[in-house]
């Protein structure tokens, strides 16, 4: 263990942001990494407690806690506080293919069931994550590793997001030929178009990327599978298929106007923003860019803290975010006790940088909108909206009821849809004839097969909307499944073992 009485001498510390003001003005990422100190500092506080469910995976009462890929916290954290940096990462990659990604935008289920945190505040886990792995990268101790046999075996993966790439890293890894197949431009899924740069620089994607090609994984992009190529042919060439497609049907909002200029999918937006961003020749179709305009987002999740970051950048005039549910309680309620996931009040990344620029909290809660009002071209210019009201039945059945009185009129030109989706698209699964279930692919987790013989799905596809670390293990986890069908055996590393 670290420093035998480091959780009651040394405080918490997190890595520094900066200003929120001044970040407005570019679209790096807006945290800077922990310093060698800060690492040591940080590591001392694990006590290597005996109770690690920092590290248990699990879903309790609606939300994970502890970490999904059993990354082994109290391990590196004792080697960082001793500066043993190498064996630190030698660690975290045992568990983890893509620490560079989880470092930074994890919600870090780990640290709301670290023991410190019963009493105090957790031991900062996933920052200290993302500099075990970042020195890795800047010491070159990260270099392309190819197998050093071929099994002859092929699989495809549809779909380059975590999941995807973390199967093919695994598998790859196992000896056999894979290849990635995806419809955008650019390899990674949500973690290139969906996730903004200030949050997790497309570079650090794009090195993550170069580095599985040259150990040998191709990527075939621009491709849409049931488009571009079918599933017949894919199932002719390769062993096995794997559906890493993810869970990407829009869920709408089919009010009054929804047909307005000016209202659109969170999606298409954050898309249109990175692809501007990361090609200029390329710039955010008018309608999409937020500049001088009245933002409304709908969706108070994550995805609708990327839209109002983005916004923000882009020079919108004003941006309000509207959530159905009341907001949360400041601290932990006696139904949300550790080492359950904390549900209590947080101030985003994007929510700091809209309080420093227009002086307030720009979330409005319990609100339902009603119609999206036209000018006479068509164009969005004003949203209504009405307060709403969660009780319970009788029968104890949660209900949202309007509040009379509390109707309200918002200056709105451009609206951005992020209330979640729906499930995976549904064309490459129908194109494959793969049976769904509650709006998902239907593969068990732990065996990730199809009704279709040699085709597997991992991911949000399987699982529904989710986290990066969640489909990072099912990538690794259908690996395993994918290698023990086409070698009978496996020396792939799973969690699911006993
Ligand atoms: C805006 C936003 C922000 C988020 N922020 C966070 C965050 O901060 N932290 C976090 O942990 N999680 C976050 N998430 C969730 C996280 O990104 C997803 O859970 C994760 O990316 C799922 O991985 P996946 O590989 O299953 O699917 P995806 O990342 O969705 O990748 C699926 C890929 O499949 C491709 N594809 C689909 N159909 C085809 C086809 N027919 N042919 C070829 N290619 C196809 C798609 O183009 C896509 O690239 C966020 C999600 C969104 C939308
Ligand atoms: S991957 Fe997420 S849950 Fe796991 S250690 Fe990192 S921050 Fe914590």
């Amino acid at each position: 263990m670290g420093k035998a009485t480091g959780f009651m001498e040394i405080k918490r510390e997190e890595a520094v942001e900066r200003d929120p003001i001044e970040r407005l003005n570019d679209w790096k990422e807006y945290s800077t990494p922990f310093t060698d100190d800060m690492m040591q500092r940080q590591g001392a506080r694990c006590m290597d407690c005996g109770t690690p469910f920092c590290h248990i995976g699990m879903d309790i009462n609606g939300a994970t806690s502890g970490c999904p890929v059993y990354n082994l916290i109290p391990e590196w954290n004792d080697l960082v506080y001793k500066g043993k940096w190498k064996e630190a990462l030698d660690r975290l990659i045992k568990t983890n293919n893509f620490p560079e990604f989880t470092g930074r935008v994890c919600p870090a289920p780990c640290e709301g069931s670290c023991t410190v945190a019963i009493s105090e505040p957790a031991v900062a886990i996933k920052n200290i994550e993302q500099a075990i792995i970042d020195k890795g990268f800047e010491n070159d101790w990260i270099t392309p590793n190819p197998p050093e046999k071929r099994t002859g075996k092929t699989v495809a993966i549809i779909g380059s997001g975590p999941a995807g790439l973390a199967a093919a890293d695994q598998l790859n890894k196992a000896g056999h030929t894979v290849t990635i197949y995806e419809r955008a431009d650019r390899a990674g899924g949500l973690l290139t178009y969906g996730i903004p740069n200030m949050k997790l620089d497309k570079d650090v994607v794009q090195r993550r990327v170069d580095l599985l090609a040259q150990e040998g994984v191709r990527f075939v992009l621009n491709t849409e599978v049931g488009k571009d190529i079918t599933a017949n042919e894919l199932k002719e060439i390769f062993d096995s298929v794997i559906l890493c497609t993810g869970s990407q049907k829009h869920r709408d909002l089919i009010i009054e106007g929804r047909e307005a200029e000016g209202v659109h999918f969170a999606m298409d937006y954050l898309t249109a923003a990175t692809k501007h961003l990361l090609d200029e020749s390329q710039p955010p179709v008018n309608t999409l860019d937020a500049e001088g305009k009245n933002v409304i987002v709908i969706g108070g999740g994550d995805t609708g803290a990327d839209c109002i970051a983005t916004a923000l950048r882009q020079g919108a005039k004003n941006v309000v975010q509207f959530g159905k549910h009341p907001q949360l309680p400041l601290k932990r309620t006696e139904d949300n006790m550790w080492p359950e996931y904390p549900k209590v009040f947080s101030l985003e990344y994007a929510h700091k940088e809209a309080k420093a620029k227009f002086g307030e909290d720009i979330r409005e809660y319990s609100i339902q909108t009603k119609a999206f009002i036209k000018d006479d071209a068509g164009k969005l210019k004003e949203l209504h909206t009405v307060e709403m009201r969660k009780t319970r039945t009788d029968n104890g059945k949660l209900v949202y009821e309007e509040i009379p009185g509390t109707e309200k009129v918002w200056p709105a030109e451009l609206v951005l849809i992020a209330i979640g989706f729906e499930g995976p698209e549904p064309t490459v699964l129908e194109e494959f004839g793969v049976e769904t279930k509650n709006r998902k692919v239907n593969a068990t987790y732990g065996k990730f097969t199809t009704n279709v013989d040699g085709v597997f799905a991992a991911g949000d596809a399987r699982r529904g909307q989710s986290l990066i670390v969640w489909a990072i293990n099912e990538g690794r986890e259908v690996a395993y499944t994918v290698d023990q069908h086409l070698m009978g055996k496996t020396s792939l590393p799973t969690v699911l073992a006993m």
